[in-house]
């Protein structure tokens, strides 16, 4: 009987770690999340203004508004560098 208590005992261990892996994952998207917005909060280096969202031939990139230049993600960027070829 205390072999069944023990595995019990471990069962019940077993989905706390459960739980907590899932807690762990939701957390990290929240994190993800906030770095995602956290881009757009980027301000140029030239003239300080926070980029803009925006939409150019289908890539999603957040522009000075300034024209100064646009932060693009690296897969973005790379299959921009694709088309060209
Ligand atoms: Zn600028």
């Amino acid at each position: 009987m205390a072999d069944d208590k023990d595995r019990l005992g471990s069962k019940l261990h077993d989905v706390e770690k459960a739980r907590e892996d899932q807690w762990a994952r939701q957390r990290d998207e929240e994190l993800v999340e906030k770095m995602r917005k956290r881009v757009s909060q980027t301000a140029c280096p030239h003239c300080k203004q926070l980029l803009v969202a925006k939409t150019e031939a289908g890539v999603h990139m957040h522009a000075c508004p300034q024209g100064h230049g646009a932060w693009v993600d690296e897969a973005a960027l790379k299959s921009l560098l694709k088309e060209r070829k």
